[in-house]
């Protein structure tokens, strides 16, 4: 749905000329330094990029899911690194509080995360729970004062070296489902007992750290609880990762559509057999495909962010936007490392950044595979739900 397509416009004007003019000439700089200068997030602050998705009533731009999938397709076409800045905050650092959250926690957390004074992480990933996060070991235990003390360790937690407030997923429950038995902390950086690491190496996706948290003897009061009912963590995170997975497929979308570009750019001007490479169908056939996919990914991507938002039921559809969008957009990477040749492989054309930064995106927020098991599963279970309609 969009409110109001001057406004959307505008931001969406502003955001381009965010990439083009400040972001992506500063990309190499970014890579080699492995974090977003200051003076860059100061200026996506008061660009207001850190509140899109948190509701106008807390400081942000309450952007529908239709809004929010267009501006992050905007923000992406820049190298990963700056929309891993924000996209915490504009998506698994406050959903969870926006959709679960007591009035008191939206008002003491959300502005700080719409304005950028405070960065999100959410830590779920554990060494022996990650597609299974129901396996999760952290442990709150209820302590006599009514609060908790939380012990466990995080990884793989994007932001979490430079987090102020970190979403901790820990079992506070006993006995039951275990998925009934987890909640979501809200856990301020400081806090006694909790470390986060220095920056975890990796392949790509420099200047957007991931790293380590670890919780020993950590207390949470009560009221640190997501919405104050404990045992209600696992359906928060779960509502939060639906919205997000339409958000990731659109951040998917941004860096094939950026890398498509430079493709066209190149084939145009790289000439060999004494014409430009582009001149060969076989070149053409790669350029081709990629516009097919992107465009299939989008108008998957935005029918899926306009049923979310008429508030029909998109499980599965998010599942379909995540899987095709990040697969379409590795696919991208590769076909576009292949026209650019050997300046594709080598460091000059920022191609192969794009090619290692866009590989983990079929891996977080469910694996692919994890995304086709989802889709399978709910096609066989509504083919059932069906013939028993009939049958009754
Ligand atoms: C850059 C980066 C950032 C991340 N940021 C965060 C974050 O901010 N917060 C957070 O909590 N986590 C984060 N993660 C963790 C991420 O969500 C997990 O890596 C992901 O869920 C997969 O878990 P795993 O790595 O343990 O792999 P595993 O679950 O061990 O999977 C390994 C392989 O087995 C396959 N597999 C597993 N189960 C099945 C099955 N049932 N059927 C078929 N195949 C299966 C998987 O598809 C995969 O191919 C991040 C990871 C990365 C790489």
């Amino acid at each position: 749905m969009i409110r109001d397509k001057q406004r959307l416009d505008q931001l969406l004007a502003t955001t381009r000329q965010f990439v083009r003019e400040l972001a992506m000439p500063n990309e190499a700089r970014v890579e080699r330094e492995d974090r977003i200068p200051d003076e860059i997030v100061q200026t996506m602050r008061e660009l207001g990029l850190f509140g899109w998705s948190i509701p106008e009533a807390y400081g942000g731009s309450g952007l529908t899911t239709e809004e929010l999938a267009l501006a992050n397709m905007e923000i992406s076409q820049c190298s990963v690194a700056y929309r891993v800045r924000i996209g915490i905050n504009t998506g698994v650092g406050s959903e969870s509080l926006v959709q679960d959250g007591t009035p008191e926690q939206k008002q003491r957390y959300l502005p700080r995360l719409a304005s950028g004074e405070f960065t999100g992480a959410l830590a779920l990933t554990e060494p022996e729970a990650g597609s299974d996060a129901t396996a999760l070991q952290t442990v709150a235990r209820r302590d006599a004062s009514g609060g908790y003390v939380i012990n466990g360790h995080k990884r793989y937690i994007t932001l979490a070296p430079i987090a102020d407030l970190i979403t901790v997923f820990a079992r506070s429950e006993e006995g039951g489902r275990p998925a009934d038995s987890i909640s979501a902390f809200l856990i301020e950086r400081g806090a006694a007992g909790m470390t986060c690491s220095a920056p975890t190496p990796k392949m790509g996706q420099e200047g957007g750290p991931i790293g380590e948290v670890h919780l020993r003897d950590v207390r949470a009061a009560a009221d640190a609880i997501i919405g104050g009912v404990p045992g209600k963590g696992f359906r928060t995170v779960m509502k939060t990762l639906n919205k997000q997975r339409i958000n990731l497929a659109a951040l998917a979308i941004g860096p094939a559509i950026r890398m498509l570009d430079e493709a066209v750019a190149y084939a145009n001007r790289r000439r060999q057999f004494g014409k430009p490479i582009g001149g060969f169908q076989l070149v053409q056939a790669m350029l081709a495909d990629c516009k097919v996919e992107i465009e299939a990914a989008k108008a998957l991507v935005l029918e899926t962010a306009r049923k979310r938002d008429r508030g029909e039921d998109v499980t599965m559809d998010v599942s379909m936007c995540k899987l095709y969008a990040t697969e379409m957009c590795g696919r991208v990477a590769d076909r576009v490392v292949q026209i650019f040749g050997g300046q594709g492989y080598v460091k000059e054309s920022g191609i192969e950044r794009f090619y290692r930064d866009v590989r983990a995106f079929r891996i977080y927020e469910g694996t692919s595979q994890i995304h086709q098991i989802t889709i399978g599963k709910r096609l066989l279970s509504d083919a059932v739900a069906r013939s028993l309609e009939t049958t009754q």
